[in-house]
């Protein structure tokens, strides 16, 4: 694979916009967004042996066993379209799929650019939960008052149906980011460790959000 691969890790906990931000980044960049979570939800819908096993996790609010989870992902990491790179939104969410991750890439003769940690204090993270609304064909993410829709309960992208995730309920919301804390935020560390942890102020309108981001892309 060519030196001029772009892999990106948005990493933040729920609700911190890596949806957003990624699909945005996707368009700029022209490289695939992959999200692990939109890929369980398209497993669940097709009623595959991996949705099944899945979703015991997911509507509990814990994360889905790291080999199931790594073994997806890295499927979907040989199709041709990440030839060029990807933008990775929601995985890794532990260190052992941030290690296996380095050895997918290794695997393609690549390696990670960089992490972009965003960062936004609990209380917002709770308050955008209620409000969030998904597209049940593309998986775009809208906001009833941060970022609605042009039309009520329509996707701009596809008009798709807009619809409230099961897992987006407060007492899943609170268990989420409990699981966030304990399993996920210590990749920080390790990313930081590593230079190339860079990290956005997400309690920001996305627009700014989304600006400082590409920046920090920029100069990568
Ligand atoms: P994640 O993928 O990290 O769970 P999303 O991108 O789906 O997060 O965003 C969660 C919710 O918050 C969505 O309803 C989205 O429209 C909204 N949102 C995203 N970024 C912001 C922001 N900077 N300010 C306010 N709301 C936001
Ligand atoms: P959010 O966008 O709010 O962060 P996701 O759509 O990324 O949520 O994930 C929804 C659920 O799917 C998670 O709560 C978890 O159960 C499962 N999931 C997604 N990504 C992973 C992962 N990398 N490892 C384990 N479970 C995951």
């Amino acid at each position: 694979m060519a030196n001029n691969t772009r892999f990106l890790i948005l990493l933040g906990p729920p609700m911190s916009g890596k949806g957003t931000q990624a699909a945005r980044l996707s368009q700029l960049l022209g490289i695939p967004q992959i999200s692990s979570g939109d890929l369980f939800r398209e497993n669940i819908k097709n009623q595959t042996d991996l949705g099944r096993e899945a979703k015991k996790y997911i509507e509990q609010g814990d994360l889905v066993p790291d080999q199931v989870t790594i073994g997806m992902v890295a499927n979907r990491l040989q199709e041709k379209d990440c030839r060029s790179g990807a933008l990775l939104d929601g995985f890794p969410r532990t260190l052992a799929q941030a290690e296996a991750l380095d050895a997918i890439l290794e695997d393609l003769g690549a390696r990670l650019s960089a992490v972009i940690s965003i960062d936004v204090p609990e209380d917002s993270l709770v308050e955008r939960a209620s409000g969030r609304r998904i597209c049940r064909s593309c998986g775009q993410s809208y906001h009833l008052v941060f970022n609605p829709p042009r039309e009520m309960d329509t996707c701009d992208q596809d008009g798709g149906e807009l619809y409230q995730r099961e897992d987006d309920k407060p007492e899943t919301v609170r268990q989420r980011l409990a699981v966030y804390q304990t399993q996920t935020s210590p990749l920080i560390a390790y990313y930081k460790s590593r230079g190339i942890l860079r990290e956005v102020n997400g309690d920001q309108p996305i627009e700014v959000v989304g600006e400082v981001i590409t920046r920090m892309v920029n100069e990568i």
